[in-house]
């Protein structure tokens, strides 16, 4: 699965990184960037509830 994050809507609020921090992290310019953009099977789930949580729909996901 991949993921993206469109940086022109996060607003930082941090919930993608406390969910998986493998994968997404909070930058110097408080925003969320990737760790990777490739999500194992057994992170999938935790990806997608990230994707749950972000409170504006920053984080896209495709098989
Ligand atoms: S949950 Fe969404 S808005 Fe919050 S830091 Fe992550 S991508 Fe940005």
């Amino acid at each position: 699965m991949k993921v993206k994050v469109n940086r022109d809507s996060c607003i930082g609020c941090g919930a993608c990184a406390a969910i998986c921090d493998d994968v997404f992290e909070i930058d110097d310019e408080g925003l969320s960037t990737l760790k990777k953009e490739v999500v194992e099977e057994d992170q999938k789930q935790e990806v997608l509830d990230a994707q749950d949580s972000c409170p504006t729909g920053a984080i896209e996901v495709e098989e």
